[in-house]
């Protein structure tokens, strides 16, 4: 990657080992000329890859040595400024943290930077979010309107200068500025300390700020305000997801959450995401910043001016903000500074603005922990661009369009995928839009001619159609679920065939009926669907993925089948659906088979199970039913629930529900402790998902298990299986670097595409 600092850094080590020679980029990557003593090569070898003489942000994929003649003695070691810019993908990285360097110096009197809140340099600052064409240079970003005053020329134009080609650098000279204005975008102050000393003083009593970041805008409050969170919550609309929040310091998130060693590196590293961190009992943090879930999402300030910020919060007793993204609802990120206003003007009460342009809205990524590994729910901030690796070029290049939820869309050229950073729901009609130009902005910025299309199977996503749309390229449909299983093979770099399990919500099937519980044999060339959760109906479609009174409806008439009615439910489903009317007409629905599906999707056994806990009856998020069910799980149990089997000779393996929900319906009307019923539950479906792989493993004898959708970023589920499936002796493989729930498929969309077009 360029602009690293990996060239000033070889100059560096060879000048310290008195070796001449010259550095250069090419499209290929880096080359070394060195001339000198073989063990000061060697030396130089080592010293190349130490952490202490590495820029931080450079990582040596391979390395190939050739001996060359010495055609003559040569005495200097120089850097070669390149014509060349090299291949589009190696120039555009991605947003970084603040470096330690930058902060030290941002708080030394005597540095000319002192108190600037957009101090960079190579190895931290915007990247991504700032850069809207290539080659990726000062004129091409959205810097180009400061022009340089002399002092940060003169360490942009030095080779062994820590600012050395670092486009965004700047001063409070010549760079970018901030103020702070009212709601109505009247300026209030513009005076940088009196900015951020007022901005927290507003915080302090309760207000609420647009504060623009990297990214784009974040919503900020003092998240130890219950009330000022709450009023949060209810200006943004709609909004029941667990909010975001910041820190300046590990050790004041530990007041709060409890915080692994390696949640700890996670939150200090150069991306920066957001890690969700088990809560502590009698956290004082409102508690409208995050119910219904059992953790919270904390990051580290990561611009210079959070931490300029939070200097002053300090002195106004404020810990933690809440960080949420500033949007109104489903809403896409918003960056630029007339729209903040526009769209939030009803929402902040102040907008902490500043004049260095965000092109590209980039959101904060979030990041958890299975089996005690970091892995991706969100990828945004921070590692995008950064191109997945495969080891074969495509002969061809691909656009995958991704699925309709939590959409990403990925590119496949020469041997790397491209994958952009989280776009949202587009049902949206913002995000569609969102969607659509960021797809041609990143074509222009990679150079992608995309030739094959790969899209999902659903014909009702806006994704497939605008697939559809695209009639010069040759299309290829991918079922859902093969693509979640073939993002895992892309992520490890095989082709399969595994035994693939898919725990999800909804995917469209190859037989029209919408799946969710899914193993599949299944290779970058093909699937076989081995077994599935037994078809239940789901009434009214669209509404099926919100509501849970249909799927626990449909369950529950399945599993009863003519003993069910709805009077003798009626202490059970009052409390998921109170208006009887409704229920009834559900109820007709379902035996009528009118407006129905048929089902497998596991999500929608969540919400039922949910539901009739008396956890809620409404997703006004994706997964907030599962959510609330993982999180009252009860530690320790070893019980389930009973389960059926049924295997017609010639179709695929299926469990039965039938039994397990009658069985929770009598642990319900017993009164069984909800932590109990809800981890029997999650026992139940482990249970299914392990006896999927034992059973494919014996027709098969395949014994590699690889684990997606979206049911797996509940963390329960998902370490029980890995846990039992090891026990069996299987090896397992999940999703670490793209999202097992929707965010991922993109990535998979392309593997298989891919997979047809390999240049061996
Ligand atoms: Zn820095
Ligand atoms: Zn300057």
């Amino acid at each position: 990657m360029q602009g690293v600092g990996f060239r000033p850094a070889v100059y560096r080590i060879a000048r310290a080992l008195e070796l001449s020679g010259v550095v250069y980029n090419d499209t290929k990557g880096v080359t070394i000329e060195l001339q000198g003593r073989e063990e000061k090569i060697a030396e130089f070898l080592v010293r190349l890859r130490s952490n202490a003489d590495k820029p931080p942000l450079a990582e040596i994929k391979s390395c190939d040595l050739v001996e060359l003649p010495v055609i003559e003695a040569e005495d200097k070691f120089t850097i070669q400024t390149s014509d060349s810019q090299g291949s589009p993908l190696s120039q555009v990285t991605a947003d970084i943290a603040t470096c330690r360097d930058c902060l030290a110096e941002m708080v030394d009197e005597e540095d000319f930077r002192y108190g600037y809140p957009f101090i960079n340099c190579t190895n931290c600052g915007p990247r991504y979010s700032i850069v809207k064409n290539i080659p990726y240079d000062r004129p091409n970003t959205t810097m180009s309107v400061f022009k340089m005053c002399d002092k940060c020329a003169a360490q942009y134009t030095e080779v062994t200068d820590r600012r050395f080609h670092a486009q965004p650098v700047a001063c409070g000279e010549c760079g970018p500025s901030i103020r702070l204005t009212d709601n109505k975008g009247k300026t209030i102050e513009t005076q940088t300390e009196n900015v951020i000393a007022e901005t927290a003083h507003l915080l302090s009593d309760g207000k609420i700020a647009a504060i623009k970041g990297i990214g784009g805008f974040h919503l900020a409050a003092d998240a130890l305000n219950n009330k000022a969170v709450e009023r949060l919550r209810e200006r943004k609309k709609r909004d029941h997801k667990p909010f975001a929040m910041m820190a300046d310091s590990i050790e004041k998130i530990k007041k709060y959450a409890i915080v692994s060693e390696s949640a700890e590196q996670l939150l200090k590293s150069p991306q920066s995401p957001i890690v969700l961190l088990p809560k502590k009992p009698n956290s004082t943090i409102a508690s409208s910043a995050a119910e219904g879930v059992s953790t919270y999402g904390f990051m580290l300030c990561y611009a210079p001016l959070h931490y300029l910020l939070f200097e002053q919060l300090k002195k106004c007793g404020i810990d933690v903000l809440v960080m949420t993204s500033g949007n109104i609802s489903d809403e896409p990120l918003i960056c630029k500074n007339d729209l903040a206003l526009e769209r939030l003007g009803d929402v902040a009460d102040a907008f902490l603005m500043h004049d260095r342009e965000i092109y590209r809205q980039v959101d904060d990524s979030i990041v958890h922990f299975v089996d005690e590994q970091p892995v991706l729910l969100r990828r945004a901030r921070g590692y995008v661009p950064t191109p997945l690796i495969i080891e074969e070029n495509c002969e061809r290049e691909i656009f995958a369009g991704g699925a309709d939820l939590k959409n990403t869309f990925c590119f496949a050229k020469q041997n790397q995928f491209i994958c952009s950073e989280h776009i949202g729901d587009l049902e949206d009609a913002e995000v569609y839009h969102h969607y659509i130009n960021s797809i041609e902005h990143l074509r222009i910025l990679f150079e992608v001619e995309p030739k094959v299309v790969a899209y999902d199977l659903h014909p009702g996503y806006l994704s497939t159609q605008h697939a559809l749309s695209l009639e010069s390229s040759k299309l290829i449909g991918i079922q859902h679920h093969w693509a979640h299983i073939a993002s895992i093979l892309a992520e490890y770099g095989l082709s399969g065939p595994v035994i693939g399990l898919a725990a999800d919500g909804t995917g469209y099937g190859t037989d029209g009926a919408i799946w969710g519980c899914e193993c599949m044999i299944a290779s970058l060339e093909k699937f076989e669907r081995f077994g599935h959760l037994a078809y239940y109906q789901l009434a009214g479609a669209d509404k099926a993925s919100k509501e849970a009174v249909r799927p626990a409806l449909s369950l529950l008439q399945k599993a009863y089948g003519s003993k069910f009615t709805l009077q003798k439910f009626d202490w059970l489903l009052k409390r998921i659906e109170p208006d009887i009317k409704r229920l009834r007409i559900i109820s007709e629905q379902l035996e009528k088979g009118v407006n129905c599906v048929e089902t497998s999707s596991l999500g929608r056994v969540f919400d039922a199970a949910a539901a009739m806990l008396g956890l809620g009856s409404y997703n006004h998020f994706d997964a907030q039913l599962p959510m609330a069910l993982e999180a009252t799980a009860a530690a320790g149990v070893e019980d389930r629930y009973e389960l059926e089997t049924f295997w017609p000779p010639g179709e695929p393996y299926r469990f039965v529900l039938d039994k397990t929900i009658r069985q929770i319906v009598d642990d319900v009307q017993n009164q069984v402790d909800t932590g109990i019923i809800s981890a029997k539950f999650h026992n139940t479906i482990s249970e299914i998902l392990l006896g999927f792989a034992v059973i494919c493993r014996s027709e098969t004898n395949l014994n590699t298990v690889a684990l997606s959708g979206g049911v797996f970023c509940n963390r329960y589920l998902i370490n029980r299986l890995i846990k039992q499936l090891r026990q069996n002796d299987f090896s397992v493989l999940f999703n670490r670097e793209v999202p097992s729930n929707d965010g991922g498929i993109s990535v998979g969309q392309a593997a298989i595409a891919a997979n047809i077009y390999t240049v061996s």
